[in-house]
């Protein structure tokens, strides 16, 4: 066929058709174009596998070698026998299970890359070892190079033949028949001076790579296409954002403002001050705020949010204040009903719990404009509630709402000024990509005299020991938070572990002390009930849940133990930390490890102990984990990207949003080089067009 084009039906392409096609086209690559940009998952590098002559007992190994014969060997139990050999020597290759389906798979002649653990037994043999089909003698070879190219396959695609050894040839027939249709959009002036490879040599690099260093300048080339298009849609999402234009923008602030100021019992940090006067500069310009506010555990958020409430409040407006528990809730609500009150402002709270007769009155003197700051949780989406003039929405720990919670709160006013916050310090560049649509405002310092909170962890069998020094400390007044960890999936389980903990506490280790139990299960009103009593140091130990992760503030909690540290991350556990040592003592965290405790545990644990500074967590965090769990992709609706690492690829990402801004800038809408940038990306990006929305 000749005249292939990147939008020519996979079917039509030799060697596929319409069982194969089908097959492709449900794994969305129904174009050419699209199979182009189908990049191997691995590469194997010949040069680095071992010589079968040279294996040993034991060894973990790749070997690259050929099929010389096959056989099912019947006697005991039924098994594939492969015979694969190099110019060293033989190894035997067995699999018990599934030996019908590979005995057709494989014939004499395949070069296969095999892994797998080196056993011996009359020989050396490997028993069920990876494969990778890497060439075969059969007439239509094509020349693989050193370095060997695996597909990401599945079952459904194994069944009609299409092993990584298909997708090789399918691909470099498309490349052969598809240079001159590759079309690179890049400026001469970007390429040089960034030394990208041109699009076709990285797309060509990219699946037969000459070499290491090559491969990895093609996966660099394609990592700044990716990077470029979610940057570009970043900025389109900021422009359509930023285009808007707000009825009422505030006046500078006035006396509510300055009398909640000047009534503080302590000086704004630098750091606050100047976050303070970026928000109130969004909020009395006529372009809607869409900021975030980062900063650390305890560096001081709220009094800044809440002052910007009350500017919104002062020029009209109505201001939604919304955390992700209950318990966080109630406690921004009851610090500051009152001083609000003062100036003449009310404020209200709106959680899960309040329902009925009670939610109903709060929402009938919210939408009468009789309350000015609003306080809750998710319940204040809901769809019963209407706002007056809803002007400012604020949203704490804002990583644990979603992208279309955010956008359901926005709908309930006319264009509100948006502010989220986070105490999970996110390094610069995975915010660039994660909220590159957003100004950044930060409070890189903490309040004067806080102390960091010495740190240790200890494994189980020390539990004894750490109970008799907390009970010592108790008798120095100080306050004691026990963490227990909660998830989903165990649920039950881990509320069984905290209620045992309390019990034991309670019956037999501390029958002495005060000791309050909260968990998610307990009804709000008696949680509530009860963080109040222990910040009344009417009880000396809180065990709790991680419902206390967030945001609660008990001045006189010094220590804090976690059960289970092992089951934390290092941000989360950081979060806690960030609740003890709030008042003028110093603050002591005990983590306690529980069998059995992974390398990477431990690592964490150690790291946890000795680093305090939260930015630092969050980046080893990142890298220990990857950005997918660090904040769950789903909650963030950032797919994932296929050949850029947001946290690797800093330089390029730095190069990407530039180039983006650069596009907005100086092109229109309908110039050549935006087209191809878009119909380039559509051929690979796992992010569509409608990531540019606004939510
Ligand atoms: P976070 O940033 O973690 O949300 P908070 O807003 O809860 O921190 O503040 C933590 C504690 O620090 C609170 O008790 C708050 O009253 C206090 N605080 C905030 N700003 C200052 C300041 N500038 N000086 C002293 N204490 C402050
Ligand atoms: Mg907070």
């Amino acid at each position: 066929m000749a005249n292939l084009e990147l939008t020519t039906d996979i079917k039509f392409l030799k060697g596929v058709g319409p069982r194969r096609g089908e097959a492709l086209a449900s794994h969305g690559i129904d174009s050419v174009g699209k199979l182009l940009y189908y990049f191997p998952r691995r590469y194997i590098d010949r040069s680095e596998a071992a010589s079968i002559g040279s294996l040993k007992e034991g060894d973990y190994k790749t070997i690259v070698g050929k099929v010389r014969t096959k056989g099912l060997l019947y006697g005991g139990k039924r098994r594939l026998e492969l015979i694969l050999g190099d110019e060293t020597g033989d190894i035997q290759l067995l699999w018990f299970v599934g030996w019908r389906f590979l005995e057709k798979q494989f014939k004499k002649g395949d070069e296969l890359a095999v892994t797998g653990t080196v056993k011996y037994f009359q020989g050396l043999q490997m028993v069920h070892p990876e494969f990778e089909f890497i060439g075969d003698d059969s007439a239509e070879q094509i020349h693989t190079g050193r370095i060997v190219p695996i597909y990401p396959g599945t079952a459904e695609l194994g069944k009609v033949g299409l092993t990584s050894r298909s997708f090789r040839k399918l691909i470099s027939l498309a490349m052969s028949q598809l240079e001159t249709g590759i079309n690179e959009y890049l400026p001469e002036k970007l390429l040089a001076s960034s030394k990208f490879m041109p699009l076709v040599e990285a797309i060509r690099q990219i699946h037969f790579p000459e070499n290491a260093e090559i491969c990895e300048m093609a996966r660099q080339r394609l990592a700044f296409d990716e990077l470029l298009y979610v940057q570009y849609l970043l900025q389109s999402r900021r422009r359509k954002f930023k285009a808007q234009v707000k009825s009422n923008p505030c006046r500078q602030p006035g006396k509510k403002f300055n009398d909640i100021l000047e009534n503080l019992p302590f000086k704004l940090t630098a750091g606050q001050k100047q976050s303070l006067k970026e928000i109130v500069e969004d909020m009395t310009s006529i372009k809607p705020m869409n900021r975030m506010l980062q900063g650390d555990v305890g560096s001081g958020k709220t009094v800044v949010a809440i002052l910007a409430a009350v500017l919104a409040v002062e020029n009209g407006g109505q201001a939604a204040v919304m955390v992700p528990t209950e318990i966080l809730a109630g406690q921004h609500f009851a610090g500051w009903r009152e001083k609000l009150e003062k100036v003449g402002i009310s404020s209200r709270l709106l959680i899960g719990s309040i329902k009925g007769a009670a939610k109903k009155e709060i929402a009938t003197a919210l939408k009468a404009g009789q309350v000015d700051i609003l306080f809750g949780t998710h319940a204040i989406i809901g769809k019963s509630v209407e706002f007056a003039n809803l002007s400012l929405m604020i949203i704490d720990e804002q990583h644990r709402f979603g992208v279309m919670q955010r956008g359901r709160l926005a709908k309930k006013g006319d264009l509100p000024d948006r502010l989220v916050m986070t105490a999970t310090p996110i390094p610069r560049t995975l915010s660039m990509t994660l909220y590159g649509d957003l100004d950044l405002s930060t409070i890189p310092d903490k309040p004067p005299g806080r102390k960091p909170v010495k740190t240790v962890w200890r494994r189980a069998s020390k539990v004894g020991d750490i109970y008799k020094y907390i009970d010592t400390e108790l008798n120095k007044k100080n306050q004691v938070f026990i963490i227990y960890p909660l998830v989903e999936k165990s649920e039950k389980l881990d509320l069984q572990a905290a209620e045992d903990g309390y019990k034991e506490l309670t019956e037999t280790i501390l029958p002495h002390r005060k000791i309050g139990l909260v968990h998610g299960r307990i009804k709000a009103d008696e949680r509530d009930a009860i963080i109040k009593k222990f910040h009344d140091r009417e009880l000396e130990i809180l065990v709790a849940t991680t419902v206390i992760e967030v945001g609660i503030d008990i001045p006189g909690a010094t220590i804090l133990v976690i059960q289970h540290a092992e089951r934390f991350g290092l941000s989360q556990l950081h979060q806690m930390r960030g609740r003890v040592g709030r008042g003028d003592r110093p603050g002591l965290a005990i983590a306690i490890a529980y069998d059995p405790i992974s390398d990477t545990g431990r690592q964490r644990l150690e790291y946890f102990a000795s680093t305090s500074d939260g930015f630092k967590i969050a980046e080893a965090d990142l890298q220990l984990r990857g950005p997918g769990e660090f904040f769950g992709t789903r909650q963030h609706g950032l797919p994932g990207f296929r050949v850029a690492n947001p946290i690797t690829d800093q330089d390029l990402l730095t190069v990407a949003r530039q180039w983006a801004i650069e596009i907005h800038n100086n092109r229109s809408d309908d110039s050549d080089d935006k087209i191809s940038l878009l119909n380039h990306a559509a051929l690979f990006s796992n992010f569509d067009p409608s990531f540019a929305e606004i939510a």
